[in-house]
């Protein structure tokens, strides 16, 4: 076979993205994708284009992103130990700092240990592949994150879907797979494109009757969701315990990372078990000082978790009022549904020029006809910020007769 007829056979997936964006490749949404944006530190606002613009579908959900306290410390990281790792943290790769951001991760989440992951996507692949494997079964919800989804399928596991926040469904999955070898139920705490809360003492119940473990993603949930940010559990008053707890440290603690929290036991298994782990480098050292500061200060300032929750839910009231739906969400994430992937892009298009940034969510991210706009209200929003975007959300809205 010769190169050119390598290529070839390629052809067909290379066309699918390429023709996908071409077919998409007008105004609205180039200045909707992919876009390098100026962020303003300690802000929550973007310049693109020279123009100074509102950012409102940003993940840095306490508003720490450019804290001065949280870069101090990267920069003290920076100058003690260098910008890499050198490795992996089996060999060379860990520092005193991601040892301290573990014990501090699992006293945040109240577990004995935890694991520190490049990222997030890589703590979620790493868990469920060293969790289960062919003769064990999965049971996700619909909606769990695409991080949860690829550990499923390299895991070799038997995966089963239930519908999204249907404890029932599940208990019916559950009663028809047979009940042997290690059975694991996968949640999202928080919906990172409805902003809805899994319902986690229903699903404790069923997991409890049938033999299954229950682990919980809280990357939209850490920060944001129980009276003081601590997520799921917290949110549910420590109704239920969950038996594997994960995380990001990307979004409310603004770094990059993922962490994994539980009993010694689990973390020893993780930490020969969990392939992404034990086979790719370590967070770099400024990244784990900025998430070590960052989840100290969550814990001595709950009144940004306090603002968060009631800022979100007095925008979801202006949009409410307006007429407006923001389907099932009650966390800092919002979404405004456009229709389809085109009126997503036009909306968020209408509603830069009327000054707010709100990024559009089209397929296959989310179902045919619910492309939306991913609004998320963070600490580093004002009252004023927040009441000056429901007004250009809401006129957005009407110039594009959504409502
Ligand atoms: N889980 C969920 C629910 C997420 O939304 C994300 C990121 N969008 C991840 C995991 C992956 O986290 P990271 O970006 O830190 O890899």
């Amino acid at each position: 076979m010769n190169a050119t007829e390598a290529w070839a056979r390629l052809e067909p997936k290379l066309a699918y993205f390429r023709d996908r964006v071409r077919s998409l490749e007008y105004e609205p949404v180039r200045k909707n994708s992919f876009v390098a944006y100026t962020v303003e530190r300690d802000s929550a606002y973007a310049d693109q284009d020279g123009q100074r613009l509102l950012m409102m579908s940003g993940y840095s959900y306490l508003g720490l992103a450019g804290d001065e306290r949280v870069v101090a410390a990267a920069k003290a990281a920076l100058d003690l130990y260098g910008t890499g790792n050198h490795g992996v943290r089996a060999l060379a790769g860990s520092t005193p700092l991601h040892e301290d951001l573990e014990a501090e991760v699992a006293r945040f989440a109240g577990r004995e240990r935890a694991l520190v992951f490049g990222s997030g996507y890589a703590a979620n692949v790493g868990t469920v592949g060293a969790l289960v494997g062919p003769g064990d079964t999965v049971f996700i919800d619909k909606y769990d994150h695409a991080s949860i989804v690829d550990g499923c399928k390299l895991s070799g596991a038997t995966v089963t879907r239930f519908r999204h926040n249907d404890p029932g469904h599940l208990e019916r999955r559950l009663a028809a797979a047979p009940d042997t070898g290690v059975r694991l139920v996968i949640v999202d705490s928080v919906y990172s494109m409805d902003g809805d809360i899994a319902p986690l003492v229903d699903l404790r119940k069923v997991c409890d009757a049938h033999n299954a473990l229950l682990m919980v993603d809280e990357a939209h949930a850490l920060g944001v969701i129980g009276a003081t940010g601590k997520g799921i559990e917290e949110h549910f008053d420590y109704e239920v315990k969950v038996d594997v707890k994960l995380g990001t440290l990307s979004k409310a603690i603004p770094s990059m990372g993922g962490w994994v929290a539980g009993s010694a036991d689990l973390i020893h298994h993780l930490k020969y078990a969990a392939r992404p782990f034990l086979f790719s480098a370590a967070l770099g050292p400024a990244q784990a000082a900025a998430a070590l500061e960052a989840l100290r200060i969550l814990q001595r300032e709950p009144q940004r978790v306090e603002f968060v929750q009631r800022e979100a839910e007095r925008f979801r009231g202006l949009l409410h009022a307006a007429g407006m739906s923001t389907v099932d969400s009650e966390t800092a994430v919002v979404p405004i549904i456009a229709g389809s992937d085109t009126a997503a892009y036009d909306y968020a298009t209408t509603c830069r020029k009327n000054g707010v940034i709100g990024l559009p969510v089209v397929t296959p991210a989310v179902p045919n006809d619910l492309a939306r706009l991913r609004i998320a209200i963070t600490a580093a929003h004002t009252t004023a910020d927040i009441d000056f975007a429901a007004d250009a959300f809401i006129t957005s809205a009407r110039e594009c007769r959504i409502i």
